[in-house]
């Protein structure tokens, strides 16, 4: 028997879920189930493009074990299971990055922490929220040995090999003495009904009850053992729309999102035709957290035929769409495609092009309030695409949006337009690295005189390579004020006069400044400050291209 340490971070994690003031517990039993889902698609997927792991008549299941006099609930299912190594690298340290980025933001404040734990899915450590000891028995389809995990979540944990006849993983919890309401049949299947009803392998319940047989004197109580399904196992998405509530949408986004968060909004479509397939796909409230690593969880999901092939393709979507969760379900890719082919696969461009516009247009839809939110979060990986995705730049201009010199909050470009100056159509904007300093810009005073709308880029990193590229939206040119005439500036030769007449002032201004300027120039730009310290229009912008290089655009 081999005794090991956890990991530091889930130590950590162990402890907070201990002595977790999160109230929501009962999450537990969507996590588990959840896994034992995740492996069933695993399994089901070798088991149709694997001869090695095709066998005569299996059929996915979860089972649910209630013991009232053990005081525990066990949790299993047939599914890919776990070796030695398995056990060790997925319960006894943290492969994701975004369980990392989480921890990173534990304050160790109680209250705060156990609102993070509602934002972000702990996994299976949330067990220990309920739990007083668990066992994990394993065996991985296709091996002999089995082997059992044990803890009490107090950092350590014990691996030692037992027998276990079929392949797939049993989770044995032996409840906490004050968490016996995860004892009772009722309450239970309240919970899986409410997070994993659309899990799409059946889940039974097993559980005893006292039970009265006989007539008259011959009466006698009897405890009797209790099988029933409590699920309804079918995929969600697969459901026709008219037959689906706004709270199916959300449970089953809370189920896919591993947290308790409600989605910003939803899109469900099945497309039929030459090419037939359904997408769900969900907007959530909050960007995830590991949006802007280079090593970001994608957060679609690839299914042919209600089969799951990939929760890890970074191709489903454009990068700058990494914030979408959801899933795709193909009726005409073959089952065993191959990574690669389906980088190339025609049939899988066509669903992503048809996935965004979706996309896209749900975002468009979102009325002012949700809009708002959206922009919090998402306008900088909006100016990504426009950067990025040319065949959806029209749209991508209609959503993202910017903040102006005359008006308060973000606005969109149409709104800008219908404000501007019809005949001359130009936008004007600024980019710099502080709102106030924009805004206290001596270039932006004519502007203000002028009674013309000026936009203020304040995210410059972004801004200063995105903007320039845009060129026109709507017939409407973009225009950097710190590279054009003032409004009302003087002519070219009206110009020139001033220049000459000043020009001894200028050289002197530029002798005594010497090296720290390139060149001292008279501007009709400015009204009312006498001169102003322009950037070299020439400056290298690299930052910002090493962040879309890092995200794969
Ligand atoms: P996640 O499911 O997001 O990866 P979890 O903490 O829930 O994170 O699970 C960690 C890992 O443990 C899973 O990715 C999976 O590899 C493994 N695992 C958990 N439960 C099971 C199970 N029932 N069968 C097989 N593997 C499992
Ligand atoms: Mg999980």
């Amino acid at each position: 028997m081999a005794k090991h340490q956890f990991q530091t971070e889930i130590g950590q994690l162990l402890k907070l879920m201990t002595h977790s003031l999160y109230s929501n517990k009962e999450i537990f039993l969507r996590e588990l189930i959840s896994n034992s889902s995740d492996a069933l698609d695993k399994f089901n997927y070798l088991s149709l493009t694997d001869d090695k792991f095709k066998e005569e008549n299996w059929s996915g299941k979860i089972s649910i074990k209630l013991d009232k006099e053990d005081n525990s609930l066990t949790i299993g299912d047939n599914g890919i299971g776990m070796n030695e190594e398995d056990l060790m690298e997925n319960l006894g340290t943290i492969a994701k990055s975004g369980t990392k980025a989480f921890m990173e933001q534990m304050t160790g404040d109680a209250k705060k922490d156990s609102n993070l734990i509602g934002q972000f899915g702990v996994g299976f450590y949330s067990v220990f929220m309920v739990a007083e000891k668990v066992d994990v028995i394993s065996k991985k389809a296709g091996e002999e040995q089995a082997y059992m995990f044990s803890t009490d979540g107090t950092g350590e944990y014990e691996i030692k090999p037992v027998t276990k006849e079929e392949h797939g993983t049993v989770v044995y919890i032996k409840l906490k003495e004050d968490e016996k309401e995860f004892l009772d049949k009722w309450r239970v299947q309240e919970v899986v009904k409410k997070y994993s009803n659309h899990i799409a392998y059946p889940i039974m319940l097993n559980y005893s009850e006292e039970e009265t047989t006989g007539e008259g004197d011959e009466k006698e109580m009897k405890t009797v053992q209790k099988s029933e399904q409590i699920n309804e196992a079918t995929a969600l998405w697969t459901l026709p729309k008219s037959e689906l509530k706004e709270e199916d949408y959300i449970e089953f986004y809370k189920t896919i999102s591993h947290g308790d968060d409600e989605p910003l909004t939803y899109l469900h479509n099945k497309v039929e035709g030459a090419n037939e397939f359904t997408t769900l796909f969900y907007i959530p409230k909050r960007a995830p957290m590991d949006m802007y690593r280079a090593d970001y969880q994608p957060g679609v999901k690839l299914y042919v035929k209600r089969v799951f092939i990939t929760d890890d393709d970074k191709e489903l979507l454009p990068p700058y769409l990494r914030f979408v969760k959801g899933i795709i379900d193909s009726e005409d890719l073959p089952l065993n495609v191959s990574r690669e082919l389906l980088q190339e696969n025609r049939i899988l461009a066509n669903i992503k092009q048809n996935s965004v516009k979706k996309i896209l247009g749900a975002i468009k839809k979102l009325d002012n309030e949700k809009m708002e939110i959206f922009t919090e979060q998402y306008n900088r990986v909006i100016k990504e695409g426009i950067y990025t995705d040319h065949t959806n730049k029209e749209t991508l201009l209609e959503i993202v949006r910017y903040k102006s010199s005359s008006e308060e909050g973000m606005i969109s470009l149409d709104d800008y337009i219908s404000r501007g100056d019809s005949e001359k159509k130009e936008i004007y904007y600024i980019v710099g690295e502080d709102e106030k300093v924009l805004r206290n810009s001596p270039l932006l005073e004519a502007y203000k005189k002028a009674n013309i709308e000026v936009l203020i880029m304040d995210d410059s990193e972004v801004d200063s390579i995105v903007t320039p590229m845009i060129g026109s939206y709507k017939e409407w040119t973009f225009k950097d004020i710190t590279t054009i005439d003032a409004p009302d500036s003087k002519t070219e030769e009206e110009k020139e006069e001033i220049s000459k007449e000043f020009k001894p002032l200028t050289d002197k201004i530029k002798e005594v400044l010497g090296e720290e300027v390139k060149e001292v120039k008279i501007s009709t730009r400015l009204t009312e400050s006498p001169s102003c310290v322009l950037k070299d229009a020439s400056d290298p912008m690299a930052g910002m291209a090493a962040m879309f290089a890092q995200m794969g655009q």
